[in-house]
């Protein structure tokens, strides 16, 4: 594991003539960018890589040990560079492959953990072999602040140290969810029976067996918790709790089909490019080949996609379709779908459709008030604990991210129009209040989600944060190259 490499207490300052860059985030996004930094850069550099964890690589989605938490994207399109399509199935070779089943075609899935590995070792080999004008610096710090000075920006810590850069990427990924709105919102703060962060292991870990739960949300996020007490032996009842009552779908390998965006003009409602969508469905249907071949044609197209749309139709799209979008494009592996599958049919997890209203606290449990979809009716619930697990938080208004507030604070960023980011010019640059670029400021991964809707996953990461650093060490033809999700 890399450990943060700088100790200091005293402000970081750089030697005469050398370009002084701090990365804010050391989950894939920062990382990779890292990576890429120290293998391009010709001229004197500095990198300083910040994370406020301590581990540098993982973050948020890599960081577990629970061997049932596997990725969500099969291993042979989970390598961390997309010009080395088999560089992580190759590194799991000599020490998984045999234990886990993956073989060298890639196409079963590994742990999480594995992969927060192979990205610890990534980014230890680019230090090992960075070039003798490149320094390279982890710190174990949270930013929590930043201030202009007069050659590019200086980034405080919680302690005060203060770290003077010339650029400053911010990479801080993904937020963990917002509570729910309950006509009693205080009650959501008892750690006693409600769990708000799901990727708190210990929390959940100290779920004892026979305690009932009720988990929020049905997504990806539900469905690590439930794997997880899964293996823990838990046999209490476990109640799902979602709005639409939509369960990821469940990966299938599938023959590749044809691109068929851009073959006739594109219509301009989300309705209509819904239809289109349907129909290219129904087409291959008839082929005998299944929706999620074509689902997943439309990846290489889905930023032109967003990009055509009109921010109403954007909002509409947010509104209504999102949820059957996010089931159908982010699935889970068989081998997760089955333990889901059989709980179900044990009735050890039921699915309920509605919304949470109230939680009240009860001698017997939490008592929670649920209102089931389509009722004016409620019906309660005692349970032993509360999960939220209504995915990731995306309204950057909501946030409560020390530093996200604090530059929305003082107007060195803004939302974006949709407020699920910030707004970010194409090339990555941030966009303070006055809509203005601030020079020597940028935004990488899912923090620059309005720009492109679809980066939030490795395959399009890899290619913002390959595209970036080569723009910003000079090593792209132009710097009006926008910094996207598609290969660069
Ligand atoms: C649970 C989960 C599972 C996922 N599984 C997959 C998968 O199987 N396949 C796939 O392709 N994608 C998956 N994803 C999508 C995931 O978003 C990306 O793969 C990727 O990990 C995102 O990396 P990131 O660096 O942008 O963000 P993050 O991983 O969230 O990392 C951000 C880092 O920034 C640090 N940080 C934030 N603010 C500060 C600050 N102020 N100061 C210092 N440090 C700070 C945090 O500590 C964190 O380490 C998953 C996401 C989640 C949440």
């Amino acid at each position: 594991m890399i450990e943060s490499s700088s100790s200091r207490q005293t402000p970081v300052s750089g030697s005469l003539g050398e370009r002084r860059i701090g990365i804010v985030g050391a989950g894939f996004t920062g990382a990779l960018l890292a990576v890429h930094l120290v293998r391009q850069a010709r001229t004197p550099t500095h990198i300083l890589l910040f994370d406020r964890s301590g581990r540098f690589g993982p973050g948020l989605a890599y960081q577990t040990d629970d061997q049932s938490h596997l990725l969500n994207v099969r291993a042979a399109n989970m390598s961390a560079f997309p010009d080395q399509p088999d560089h992580f199935v190759r590194w799991l070779d000599p020490l998984d492959v045999s234990a886990s089943g993956i073989g060298a075609s890639g196409q079963a899935f590994a742990t999480r953990g594995q992969y927060g590995r192979y990205l610890q070792d990534v980014l230890e080999t680019a230090r090992q072999s960075a070039p003798s004008c490149v320094r390279f610096e982890t710190v174990a710090a949270e930013i929590t602040r930043l201030e202009p000075t007069a050659t590019g920006h200086q980034l405080v810590d919680g302690d005060g140290t203060q770290y003077s850069v010339d650029d400053v990427v911010l990479c801080l990924g993904n937020f963990p969810p917002r509570p729910p709105a309950l006509t009693n919102p205080t009650a959501f703060d008892d750690p006693g029976s409600v769990i708000n962060n799901p990727w708190d292991t210990a929390a959940i870990q100290a779920i004892r067996p026979d305690q009932s739960v009720l988990i929020l949300g049905s997504g990806l996020t539900m469905v690590d918790v439930v794997v997880t007490l899964a293996r823990q032996g838990h046999h209490a009842p476990l109640t799902v709790l979602s709005r639409h009552g939509l369960l990821p779908a469940i990966h299938r390998a599938c023959p590749p089909w044809p691109g068929f965006v851009g073959k006739t003009a594109l219509p301009e409602t989300i309705s209509a490019r819904l239809a289109l969508v349907r129909a290219e469905v129904r087409r291959a249907a008839a082929q005998g080949v299944d929706w999620r071949s074509v689902v997943d044609s439309l990846r290489p197209y889905l930023p032109d996609l967003w990009r055509s749309l009109s921010l109403a139709e954007k909002r509409r799209f947010l509104r209504h379709l999102r949820p059957y979008w996010d089931v159908h494009r982010h699935r889970m592996a068989p081998e997760i779908a089955e333990i889901l599958g059989r709980l179900l049919v044990q009735e050890r997890l039921t699915l309920t459709v509605g919304r949470l209203v109230e939680l009240q606290q009860a001698q017997e449990g939490v008592v929670a008030t649920l209102r089931p979809r389509g009722t004016d009716t409620t019906t309660t619930l005692t349970v032993d604990w509360v999960i939220n697990a209504t995915g990731l938080a995306s309204d950057i208004r909501q946030i409560p991210d020390v530093l996200v507030r604090s530059l929305l604070r003082d107007g060195t960023v803004r939302p974006d129009p949709l407020a699920i980011g910030l707004d970010v010019s194409d090339e990555g640059h941030l966009i303070d209040q006055n809509g203005q670029k601030i020079p020597g400021l940028y935004a990488l991964g899912p923090l620059t989600r309005s720009s492109w809707w679809e980066i939030t996953a490795v395959p399009e990461l890899r290619n913002q944060a390959a595209q970036f650093a080569r723009l910003f060490t000079g090593s792209a033809h132009t710097r009006k190259e926008p910094v996207g999700p598609l290969k660069p």
